[in-house]
């Protein structure tokens, strides 16, 4: 199934479902701007990773109530992962497992930019629970390995026996052009490498989709933070402003940067990339 609305030229309104093997997954989202726009829900025998965002309810409900639920996992707090976590909890009965900081966040409930309130909806609370000593989908046992940068709770799930990844953001592509304020490479590149030297193959991305040589690709995503914050660091010390040092390096600030008052952006990413300790990740 899959369904893509067009007004006016804008492409609005993301819907499709598929499988991967005994994977289902339903895409989801208000706006269709790219894959970072839409949010998949991943559901693993009885067991869902990620909840989608709030605004998308309507449309995670029915995919929900599918099969029996018996297992919510949490990656981390941002809205779009954890939106219906609270809903789910009411429909289904079964408490979202988190993180322990993840469990504290939804606990107090935080602020949302109003570009990413357009686009996911608003934040619901939600009780989750820390995760458990040992985890298990189906007869699968689940290694959680925690990966903050992107968000300072981050984790993310692996099947070692399956050699798959719920990677929740660390991957999203193999490239980065715009860095949230609150993102931190050098923490990023940590999770990377320790993530990296795990074996799997398979990435399953909440916004990228099934990546079948994710190892790979995130490999590629970790080498090009190095060179840039490399080339970033050589220009820094040829006495380049760090705004000139984006210009030259990632050209000008896109829409969405501007649109974000620069929460998200271009000079975000070589600022944190000047903080990287490059001789530490050779
Ligand atoms: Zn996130």
């Amino acid at each position: 199934m899959g369904r893509y609305c067009n007004v006016w030229g804008l492409s609005v309104s993301v819907l499709e479902s598929f499988s991967y093997r005994d994977l289902d997954a339903r895409r989801v989202g208000r706006v269709n701007w790219g894959v970072n726009t839409s949010f998949i829900v991943y559901r693993l025998g009885d067991t869902l990773i990620d909840t989608g965002p709030s605004n998308q309810w309507k449309f995670v409900k029915p995919f929900v109530q599918e099969k029996l639920l018996r297992q919510l996992l949490l990656t981390h707090h941002h809205e779009d992962h954890s939106g219906n976590a609270g809903a789910i909890h009411a429909l289904t009965g079964v408490q979202p497992l988190a993180p322990e900081k993840t469990v504290e966040i939804l606990k107090r409930g935080f602020r949302i930019p109003p570009i990413q309130k357009f686009i996911w909806g608003s934040a619901g609370l939600a009780e989750a629970a820390p995760l458990p000593e040992t985890i298990a989908i189906g007869g699968d046992p689940v290694t959680p390995i925690f990966a903050p940068g992107h968000a300072k709770d981050m984790t993310c799930y692996l099947l070692p026996d399956r050699g798959w990844l719920f990677s929740a953001d660390l991957y999203i592509a193999n490239y980065l052009k715009l860095l949230r304020i609150d993102e931190h490479i050098p923490t990023l590149l940590d999770s990377m490498r320790r993530v990296l030297r795990e074996d799997f193959e398979v990435i399953l991305c909440p916004h990228r989709g099934v990546v079948e040589d994710g190892k790979a690709r995130l490999r590629e995503k970790y080498d090009f933070l190095i060179e840039l914050s490399e080339r970033a660091q050589a220009l820094h010390n040829q006495g380049v402003e760090p705004l000139e040092i984006t210009r030259q390096l990632l050209g000008n600030e896109p829409l969405t940067s501007i649109l974000s008052r620069y929460n998200f952006s271009k000079r975000n990413l070589i600022a944190s990339c000047l903080e990287v300790d490059i001789g530490s990740f050779r």
